[in-house]
């Protein structure tokens, strides 16, 4: 027997149905590329969402095409999230701090339509707009006061001027819940990056579960000020989350400086933030210094690399700031676990509470996960016993768009990658990662594409890329190299060697040469061992 209850597909743009009817007056606050402060109300946010959605449509965009962007969270950004998805095309965000060879290689396998780019970001359109493949349309995010010209862009659209001509409008269309919204790619171990591509359905799910008082606690009397980028990961669905719980949302533009962050901070109110540990490493360099402190803010969310323990004590124990450790994933949506305690826990004292803290957490309702050894059998939950960390549930990748790599799946669980234990009480602690890829301020830089360009050279033998751990960036690439007998070569030499070749952030900090690199049983390198050896070389070296 049926229940006898509505049918309804859970779609995004329902969110903001939902934020103009109910929470019409709330404010969305943007400090602009171009510096100053913008303003507007949910109900703003989407009659201007209408009106895009009309504009996307007269660019020729169908159901199911693909809509790139290249920008910093703001209202602009917000709104292309709403017309797009909620006209049932796919946003696809993508991440502008990769090389334009790495971004021409995305847009043409996510088959990009239209490209709409913030003005910070209008050399690297330049720079990939003559060989990206479908991309029929660039739009400029700004005002045609503001409109740049570009000779390489002969065609350049302005968004103002697509809103301004566009009706508001639009009916937000009905479809299957399971129709594809969005889609983000990260980068593997191996080979090209692959794309997570979310849909209506898991990312309606994903939102509900995201904005519980255990995961990352959202509600109408909350201003969120999401610093993790609108293109990794959706912003961990905080954009979403906001218009489900009718919260204010304060977007920070390009400026994510401890100094803009503050000022932000304290001028809007806010009570809760959310980003990678190397931002907030900035933002308490800045408060310490100049003896401030936050007089609304309440909690803020880490994760996406793990959170030192020094920074909690300094968030919690100087400045009232609880601190909410997350872990998750682009494949994830991304949220898989947050570490909020228990009552058993709540009583630990200072350290002993910190101790759980460092933990990643437990996971939210629909994400179901075990540790299994390395002949995949499920391992005690005993806080000690480390195992490959499995997830599954209905916001978890079931493949890679265009079924990149294969089937990811292990009977019906994803592989995460993560080395993790779990305790009795289910807090899951990350103890290792097995991807080689290396984290620097919460992005990715794939040791694979660093050690081609080594062994590319004349004088190298063999070169492993590993994480050593770095004071401002986490992590931060160390070549460890071989080098072919009698052959001469200076770090110096090696590191020029790479200029050109790949974006100069990705660079490795320094190059050491060894006599020998250390082989597994398959003849891989041990980068493990690497890894333990050469884990502090650059603090050292600081
Ligand atoms: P991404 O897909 O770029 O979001 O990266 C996901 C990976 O980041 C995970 O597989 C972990 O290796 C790492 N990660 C995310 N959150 C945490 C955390 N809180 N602690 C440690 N590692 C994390």
């Amino acid at each position: 027997m049926n229940g006898l209850m509505q049918q309804q597909p859970l779609l995004i743009s329902n969110l903001l149905i939902h934020a103009e009817r109910h929470h019409g007056e709330q404010e969305v606050v943007s400090r602009r590329v171009e510096g100053d402060i913008h303003r507007q109300t949910y109900r703003e946010l989407a009659r201007r969402s209408r009106r895009l959605a009309n504009a996307v449509a007269g660019l020729g965009i169908g159901f199911g095409d693909r809509v790139a962007t290249l920008a910093w969270n703001g209202y602009r950004h917000m709104e292309l999230y709403y017309a797009v998805s909620g006209s049932g095309a796919v946003l696809h965000t993508l991440n502008p701090r990769l090389h334009p060879d790495q971004v021409v290689w995305i847009a043409d396998h996510a088959e990009d339509q239209v490209l709409f780019f913030d003005l910070t970001f209008l050399p690297l359109v330049e720079a990939v707009a003559d060989r990206v493949k479908t991309i029929k349309a660039f739009v400029a995010m700004t005002d045609r006061a503001h409109m740049p010209t570009s000779s390489k862009l002969p065609g350049l659209l302005c968004y103002e001027d697509l809103l301004a001509a566009a009706s508001d409008q639009f009916s937000w269309p009905s479809f299957d819940e399971n129709t594809a919204s969005s889609l983000c790619y990260t980068s593997g171990t191996t080979g090209n990056p692959k794309g997570a591509l979310y849909s209506h359905r898991s990312t309606v799910l994903h939102t509900y579960a995201a904005a519980l008082p255990d995961a990352l606690n959202c509600s109408a009397r909350d201003t969120i000020l999401p610093v993790v980028p609108m293109f990794h990961v959706n912003a961990w669905g905080l954009p979403y989350a906001a218009c489900m719980v009718g919260a204010k949302l304060v977007f920070p533009g390009p400026f994510l400086d401890g100094k803009s962050l503050h000022e932000l901070f304290e001028g809007e109110r806010v009570t809760v933030s959310a980003g990678v540990p190397t931002v907030w490493q900035g933002l308490l360099t800045h408060v310490e210094a100049n003896n401030l402190g936050f007089s609304t803010m309440r909690r803020t969310i880490i994760g996406g690399s793990a959170c030192p323990p020094a920074m909690m004590r300094a968030f919690q124990d100087r400045y009232d700031v609880t601190v909410l450790h997350a872990w998750g994933m682009t494949e994830l949506s991304p949220v898989g676990t947050v570490c909020t305690l228990k009552p058993r826990q709540l009583e630990l004292n200072g350290e002993q509470r910190l101790g759980v803290q460092a933990k990643q957490g437990r996971s939210v309702f629909g994400v179901d996960m075990k540790i299994v050894g390395d002949d995949g059998a499920e391992l005690p939950w005993d806080g000690k016993t480390s195992g490959e960390l499995m997830v599954r549930g209905p916001w978890i990748i079931a493949s890679y768009f265009k079924n990149a790599g294969g089937d990811p799946l292990v009977d019906g669980w994803f592989p995460t990658g993560d080395v993790a234990n779990i305790d009795t009480d289910g807090f899951m602690q990350i103890t290792d990662r097995a991807k080689d890829v290396i984290k620097s301020g919460g992005e990715w830089i794939g040791s694979i594409d660093l050690e081609n360009i080594a062994m590319a050279h004349p004088a190298v033998a063999m070169a492993a890329c590993i994480a050593a751990k770095h004071a401002k960036w986490d992590e931060r690439p160390l070549l460890v190299v071989v080098r072919k007998p009698g052959a001469e070569l200076t770090r110096q030499e090696l590191l020029a060697f790479f200029e050109g070749k790949i974006a100069k952030w990705w660079t490795p900090d320094d190059v050491v040469f060894v006599d020998a690199i250390p082989l597994g049983a398959t003849g891989k390198m041990l980068k493990n061992r690497l890894r333990e050896q050469f884990a502090d070389h650059l603090l050292n070296a600081a």
